[in-house]
């Protein structure tokens, strides 16, 4: 990360993720507990309305800040990294496709008062990973509605304030005609049907749940999802997860570098041959950074000029760019992490030592699989054939 054009935010982040985050990881990650001092940090600091307009009380920052706060947060503790990426992805959804809308306004001038944390619920049993298609659907009756969901992941869901959940329009719906839908701590309710003890990304603590909620109607997005999730929801998801996990590469580089210089001192004059291994991580590493540091530009400056772009955002090649993203640098991160254990060798491997890998391998397993790679690349697939222009 950039030290010249780093913003006061960033810098609490970095602070908090160093002071914070860090010292708590082994803990939060041993005991698969959600990352509370962390947040609660984040809180104080009101970074959870980072993204809201300042108008409305928050810190109007923009993608490359919230970037630079995940890969911070994330190179620390991963799993406080994700649980906030994926707060904000929820909080730009209702910025961007909510604002003007009376009931919305004043929920993000809540939410910046408060520090209000939101979960996502858009995967589904009997769906899996497809965020497009949904089984349940909202049941309007007059000015209230019902929306009872059969969640395969909720992360942090027992501990956020408000849900944004992915559903059929209506009962007669079909499975890609969805809505999106804000629902609150005291309107719903969690039934928790399963476990959430996984190799890696343990304190995002997002096990399935029986979702039951009612509201009121005014809590249904207008706009469709589908534009939500190509303008907003899928962008925001694809660089900041790629934030966190260029945070986790970091973190094992860092540690394989410390490894090497270690290893120098012990033989001066010799170069390790450990060094050449270092250098070639060196360069993935570079490139990753690259690639999330470009398309969070790419996409700041799109967003900041919406009168230009809203057709770029919605095109055949800013989806395939996205998911380009997402596969290589999930890929890269998984990479990264087992080259340096090649590095550290049985320091990596072993988990007491200052030089383990373990948590970040553990960590960067979940990318791949975090709406699946394979998922991903056949839709590329498909949209690769009508593709005329890169
Ligand atoms: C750390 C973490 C946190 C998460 N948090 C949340 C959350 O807060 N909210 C939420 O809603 N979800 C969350 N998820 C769930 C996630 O977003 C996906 O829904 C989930 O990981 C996909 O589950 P799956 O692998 O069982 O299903 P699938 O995506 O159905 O994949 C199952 C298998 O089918 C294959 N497959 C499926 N479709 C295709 C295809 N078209 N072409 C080729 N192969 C295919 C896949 O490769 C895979 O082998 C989280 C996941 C992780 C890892």
């Amino acid at each position: 990360m950039s030290k010249a054009n780093e913003s006061p935010h960033v810098a609490t982040a970095m602070r908090i993720a160093r002071e914070v985050a860090g010292p708590q990881a082994a803990s939060v990650d041993r005991d698969a507990r959600f990352p509370r001092e962390a947040l609660d940090a984040l809180k104080e600091a009101r970074l959870l309305s980072a993204f809201v307009p300042k108008a409305m009380g928050g810190l109007g920052l923009g993608m490359i800040e919230l970037s630079q706060m995940c890969e911070a947060l994330a190179q620390h503790c991963a799993s406080t990294g994700m649980v906030f990426a994926m707060h904000q992805i929820q909080v730009a959804c209702l910025v961007r496709h909510a604002n003007g809308v009376g009931f919305f306004e004043r929920y993000l001038k809540e939410l910046a008062a408060k520090q209000y944390l939101i979960a996502s619920v858009t995967s589904e049993v009997g769906i899996g990973g497809e965020m497009r298609t949904s089984i349940c659907a909202v049941e309007k009756s007059g000015d209230r509605f019902k929306l009872d969901k059969d969640a395969s992941t909720i992360s942090y869901g027992e501990h956020a304030d408000d849900l944004l959940v992915t559903a059929r329009a209506a009962p007669d719906a079909t499975p890609n005609d969805q809505a999106l839908v804000l629902v609150s701590k005291p309107d719903y309710s969690l039934e928790r049907t399963g476990a959430w003890d996984t190799l890696g990304m343990r304190g995002t603590c997002s096990p399935p749940f029986k979702m039951r909620s009612t509201g009121s109607a005014e809590r249904i997005l207008p706009a469709p999802f589908a534009d939500i999730a190509s303008q907003t929801m899928v962008p925001f998801s694809h660089i900041l997860w790629a934030s966190c996990w260029l945070g986790i590469s970091t973190a094992a580089v860092s540690k394989a570098r410390a490894f090497v210089r270690n290893q120098a001192r012990s033989k001066p004059g010799q170069t390790p041959p450990s060094a050449m291994r270092l250098a070639e991580v060196a360069t993935q590493l570079q490139m990753m950074r690259a690639n999330v540091h470009d398309v969070a530009s790419e996409c700041e400056y799109l967003m900041n000029h919406p009168e230009s772009s809203i057709d770029v955002l919605s095109s055949v090649a800013f989806a395939v760019k996205m998911n380009n993203l997402k596969v290589s640098t999930s890929e890269a991160a998984f990479q990264i992490a087992h080259r340096c254990l090649g590095i550290c060798g049985i320091m990596g491997y072993k988990n007491d030592s200052k030089f383990s890998i373990g948590i970040h391998m553990r960590d960067s397993m979940s990318a791949a699989l975090m709406v699946s790679n394979d998922r991903i690349l056949s839709t590329n697939a498909a949209m690769l054939l009508v593709l005329k222009d890169d």
